[in-house]
Order: structure tokens, then sequence, then C-alpha cells
């Protein structure tokens, strides 16, 4: 089994707090044969919504060469990024990317609230009833249909992200049953371009997104899918990467997807 975690936060995120180096020896602990960086590279500040086009790529360039001398025989170590928010301004996003060194993998992702909801944090989504959370999935999920439609990046982060959140802030179970067309709408715009999805193991809860929405993916064709922990510290690095290798295998896959320089490579189940 090779195992690839494929989402992962340094210091070089707003919200990380681990070097690298450390992550990486959390990955080797593990027994992981691949990690990635993909730190967040946000087209807005978080706490004012702001524009943003900077990002400390000498500070990651550093890093990441730490980890890899300390690391690099036991491990495959990416450098990558979470580009955050490119439906809000894609010249941003572009700007961005024209900016960074050669990236071996971009995650594409939203976190905000659709633009009938001012592009607010999902991050602080209130207490509120099952409409109320439709409405904010729907409006979700246009910007991820523009986002995916842009298709600047390899995998999209995370698909059924509010579940996360309305689960942390209200303690109520959502899934995404009232929008599986705009998620079947989302597939049949990426799958053609060769564009994919992660699943997100979301630290161990259910998994980003859920088996129903994988066996979707599939059944569409769609094959290109990376496993990711999300992890912003050692603890969570290659969570549960065995088990979801396995949910995937029963949902149809064959393979998870590495990235070199944007190239994909299928390691087979
Ligand atoms: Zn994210
Ligand atoms: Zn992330």
């Amino acid at each position: 089994m090779y195992l690839a975690d494929y989402h992962m936060h340094s210091a070089c995120s707003t919200d990380g707090h681990y070097s690298m180096s450390r992550m990486a020896e959390a990955a080797v602990a593990r027994g992981l044969d691949e990690i990635c960086f993909t730190d967040h590279l946000d087209t807005i500040y978080w706490d004012d919504y702001s524009p943003r086009t900077d990002f400390d790529w000498a500070e990651s360039a550093r890093q990441i060469g730490e980890a890899r001398e300390k690391w690099g025989d036991r491990l495959t170590i990416r450098l990558g990024a979470e580009l955050g928010e490119a439906a809000v301004s894609f010249d941003r996003a572009e700007k961005l990317l024209a900016d960074a060194p050669e990236l071996d993998f971009i995650i594409g992702s939203v976190h905000l609230m659709g633009q009938r909801h001012d592009h607010q944090d999902l991050y602080y989504i209130p207490k509120a009833d099952q409409s109320y959370y439709n409405d904010v999935i729907g409006d979700y999920l246009d910007d991820v249909l523009a986002l995916a439609r842009w298709g600047k990046f390899q995998v999209l982060g995370h698909l059924t992200l509010p579940v996360r959140y309305i689960w942390d802030n209200a303690g109520v179970k959502m899934d995404f049953s009232a929008h599986m067309n705009a998620v079947e709408e989302i597939f049949r715009v990426i799958i053609p371009k060769g564009v994919g999805i992660e699943c997100n193991t979301n630290r161990g809860a259910i998994p980003l997104p859920d088996e129903t929405i994988l066996r979707l993916y599939r059944s569409l064709g769609g094959e290109i899918i990376t496993i990711g922990s999300d992890a912003h510290s050692p603890d969570y690095v290659g969570c549960r990467s065995r088990e979801t290798q396995e949910l995937l295998k029963s949902c149809g896959f064959r393979y998870i997807t590495t990235f070199t320089k944007g190239k994909p490579e299928f390691r087979p189940l």
C-alpha cells in the first residue's frame, strides 16, 4: 500500500504552527511514502476579506529545504498549495500562481459561503435551521462550480466542507443529499478537464466528500483522487490513510493519485 498524504499545512500557513520538518518527521514515523505541503495561498486576507496577492515563498523554500535535508532519504516531499477563494477573483488567483515557484500540486478550495451570503467564512457558520444550511450549501456550490469551470488546479479540495463547520458549530449532521444535481454538474465539468477531487480525511470524522459522493464521482468516470489529512499539526499527519484507501477501493477506485509538477501518477490501491 503506497501511503501519500496530499493535504497538509506548515507554519507557512496563517493557521499553521509547525515547521515542514516537524510535519515530515511525523509522516516518517507513521510509515508514509510521500507527502505534499499545501499551505494556504489565498486571494483574500481572512480577517477583513481584503485582497491578497502575497505569499512568503522564500520561507517556504527554506523550510522545505530543511525538511528534505533531514527526511528526504525516507520520504518523498512535494511542494504544492491550497489555493483558496479563487472564485472571488480569478485574476488574483492567476497572479498568486504566476508568482509561485513551479508547484507539484494545487488544491482548489472554497472556504466561504457564496456571493448571496457576501462570501462570509463558513468557519463561522451560525446555528440555524436546515433550510438555512441548504441555502448556504447551494450558494457555496455555485462558487465551487465557477472554480471548476476555471479549472487551473489538480483537485477540488474538501468538496463537502460546509458539513464540517455545521457539525463543529451547531452539532447538526448535514449532508449534500439535496444538492446532488449540483454536485453531478461539477463532476461533469472537472472530469473531462483531467481535474480530480480529494478525499479529505477530516481529522477522522466523516470524510469530505462522503461515500455517496465518492461513488457518484467514480460512476461518472472520475479517476483522479488524492487522499489528504488537512493536518495543521503532527498529530493528524497521515490520519486514516489506510482506512481511506479501503473505502476508495470499495467505491470502485483502483488508484490514488500523486503528482509531480502537476502530472498525475497512479498508485494502485
Ligand atoms: Zn481547506
Ligand atoms: Zn487545508
